[in-house]
């Protein structure tokens, strides 16, 4: 029998079993180790539960924006005078237990395929021993949670630990009333008054969904406006469609402590007999911004970013280099500077997302297994917001226009004009394009609207393959649709292309 090569891969998540499902593919001898289960944080706290959690909002969202117009009726249509807009409700409890469920049974599936596929699963907590082996080979000692160890040896190491959330000192999470967003799943009783420090990706997600649940919803933001990493047209459609549904979003504050302090709600939520009680203590919080306001709530989430999991991994011993955030540093091959040692995901810092982890880990095993490989490309990255409405971005983006990174024509068309999107009653959106001014190649787009996210695979296509905007014209879509707009957009840049000749 010849030598098969040995890949220990450190962390479940994306990142990680997309790579050991590859390398098996490859024909080598695969161990991934995982402290809390395959899927990673991404399956298990972070991507899965909260798309999950979304996809309630999501339905509560759309009946109640648009019953009435779409002539809906109601059978006992009296909400409270002060809620006047909501006639559905939402049982909390029932829609954690079933985002839990949704997340354990998507880490048993990928347990399942990754075994299938012939890896074995380690649970335990790996980390790298020492420098590389006078034969090339390095060594990742796991420790189990019972305190056993085992050493395994490997021709090469894939670290694919991703990161937690970040904390602020004077803001520690308790679980109960100050929370991150791993915790959010444990609340049986949708919180009253939730203030929601920090206003980038996750935050945003957050204060949507349980907006639309119900909550009233304060969100902290320390910039000038929501979302301040993403397309400035897109961030203000969303900042406006959050404050008209009477979010109050605080621009430019700065939340510096979190605490408990005894308050008017109890933990069981406001219908509960105890309420009014004697003797309860720390149920509301109180946010102190850095200027001097103090605002208070019910519950508190905190979502100001994430910080690697480097610490406790011997990475600098074996010869890892970190950058100063303390991300593992890679090439376009998710090498590190380590011989033998690679990285993937969001431990590096590169982009936080399941799929670039995915593709990182996956370059990885082809490039040590000796596969063709492409570099990883961050041009043709798609994302998405998942908002009410959502907001789907790829390639190149206003920034890059504005900056003069790119030279680079934009055209922007409301979803308003859209028979679709009227018949719908969606008032808000747009698809944006951005294309070469020569050849109308189109470089990247942006879609703000419902399900922007299904939306956008057109412009993906059309960024990753050089397409022109009179190729995305020309391509017949359904009427009425709103991916309709996509080519009509194409067709505006195509037009004012050829008038410019
Ligand atoms: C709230 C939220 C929502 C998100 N939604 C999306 C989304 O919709 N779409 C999207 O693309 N991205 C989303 N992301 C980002 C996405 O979750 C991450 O980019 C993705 O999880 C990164 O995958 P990973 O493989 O690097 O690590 P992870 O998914 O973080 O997995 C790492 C695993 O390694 C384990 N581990 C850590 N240290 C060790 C050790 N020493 N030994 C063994 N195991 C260890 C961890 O326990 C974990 O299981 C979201 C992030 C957050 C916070």
């Amino acid at each position: 029998m010849g030598y098969v090569t040995r890949i220990v891969i450190i962390g479940g998540g994306p990142g990680g079993y997309e790579a050991a499902l590859v390398a098996a593919q490859l024909g080598a001898e695969v161990t991934v180790v995982d402290c809390d289960g395959l899927g990673g944080a991404s399956v298990l706290t972070d991507c899965v539960p909260s798309k999950t959690l979304i996809a309630t909002a999501e339905v509560m969202t759309t009946f109640d924006s648009s019953y009435e117009e779409l002539g809906i009726i109601v059978a006992d249509d009296t909400p409270p005078l002060e809620q006047a807009a909501r006639v559905v409700g939402v049982d909390l409890g029932k829609v954690n237990r079933r985002v839990k469920r949704l997340a354990l049974a998507q880490s048993h599936d990928i347990t399942a395929s990754v075994t299938r596929a012939g890896a074995r699963v380690m649970r335990g907590r790996g980390r790298l021993k020492g420098q590389q082996s006078i034969d090339g080979s390095r060594r990742v000692v796991v420790e189990a949670a019972d305190g056993t160890s085992e050493t395994l040896t490997a021709d090469a190491v894939l670290i694919a630990t991703g990161a937690q959330p970040r904390e602020i000192p004077d803001a520690l999470p308790d679980g109960e009333r100050i929370l991150n967003w791993t915790q959010v799943y444990d609340l049986d009783e949708l919180p009253e008054e939730l203030i929601v420090v920090g206003s980038g990706v996750t935050g945003a997600e957050f204060a949507g969904a349980y907006q639309a649940l119900g909550s009233k919803v304060t969100l902290v933001s320390s910039r000038d406006r929501v979302l301040p990493g993403e397309d400035p047209d897109a961030a203000a459609v969303l900042e406006d469609v959050f404050r008209r549904r009477g979010m109050n979003v605080l621009a430019r504050s700065r939340a510096v402590s979190a605490k408990r302090v005894p308050g008017p709600f109890t933990t069981e939520g406001p219908s509960s007999p105890k309420a009014g009680e004697e003797g309860r203590v720390g149920d509301e919080v109180e946010v102190a911004l850095a200027d001097g306001r103090v605002i208070t709530g019910s519950h508190c989430l905190m979502a100001v970013g994430a910080i690697p999991n480097t610490v406790d991994m011997g990475l600098e011993e074996s010869g890892v280099k970190l950058k100063e955030s303390g991300h593992i540093w890679t090439d376009k091959v998710s090498r590190t500077s380590a011989p033998g040692v690679y990285a993937a995901g969001d431990v590096t810092g590169i982009f936080a997302l399941a799929s670039v982890a995915a593709m990182q880990g996956r370059i990885a095993m082809y490039h040590f297994l000796g596969d063709a490989v492409a570099p990883l490309n961050l041009k043709t990255v798609s994302s998405n917001v998942f908002t009410d409405p959502e907001i789907a971005t790829v390639g190149y983006s206003q920034a890059d226009v504005d900056s003069g990174r790119i030279d680079a024509r934009a055209v922007k068309l409301p979803l308003l004009r859209n028979p679709r999107a009227k018949m719908l009653g969606i008032r808000d959106g747009f698809v944006k394009l951005f294309c070469r001014p020569g050849t109308g190649i189109v470089v990247g787009g942006v879609v703000v609207a419902p399900r922007a996210s299904e939306l956008i695979h057109p412009i993906s296509i059309a960024v990753d393959n050089n397409l022109t905007v009179e190729q995305i014209a020309n391509a017949f879509t359904v009427y009425p649709s709103l991916s309709g707009s996509i080519a009509e957009v194409a067709r505006q840049l195509h037009t004012r292309k050829t008038n410019a000749e």
